[in-house]
């Protein structure tokens, strides 16, 4: 997503498109590789860009509900990396080097099925994270 879309996107859900959440966005657009709130704070400093610490949480969590990115928690290390795919879809998380890939695939309806008539429940959403070794960690033996 490129910042064009970026600022249409907050048009569109009414958000306010502060220059704090551009500039957030921006940096993690030019990253390519998740960054730690901590991370995006230090390399923004360095452009003499000065956004609180609070601030970055905070637009990362909106980041977070409006899809736009993902958030990676690896034991106590938190990363976020900005989504490709618009609609639905599942990360798979590299346990070594922290490599993310996106897929659109999801064959979940049966399994969702099996939860809504265990539990009563009616199912309108969920999470799914995959985790293992990218191509270059895999152990090879
Ligand atoms: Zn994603
Ligand atoms: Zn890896
Ligand atoms: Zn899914």
């Amino acid at each position: 997503m490129n910042t064009g879309l970026f600022k249409r996107l907050f048009r569109d859900k009414k958000l306010r498109m502060s220059l704090p959440r551009l500039l957030i966005y921006q940096e993690l657009l030019g990253a390519r590789i998740p960054l730690s709130p901590q991370e995006l704070y230090q390399s923004l400093l360095k452009k003499q860009k000065k956004i609180g610490l609070t601030s970055i949480y905070r637009s990362l969590d909106l980041f977070e509900s409006l899809n736009m990115a993902f958030k990676i928690i690896n034991g106590p290390s938190v990363k976020y990396i900005l989504c490709e795919i618009k609609d639905h879809h599942h990360h798979i998380i590299c346990k070594t080097c922290g490599h993310v890939v996106e897929f659109d695939f999801c064959d979940i309806s049966k399994w969702s099925k099996k939860v809504m008539e265990s539990t009563g429940y009616q199912v309108t959403d969920h999470q799914l994270n995959f985790y293992g070794f990218c191509k270059a960690c895999k152990k090879v033996d």
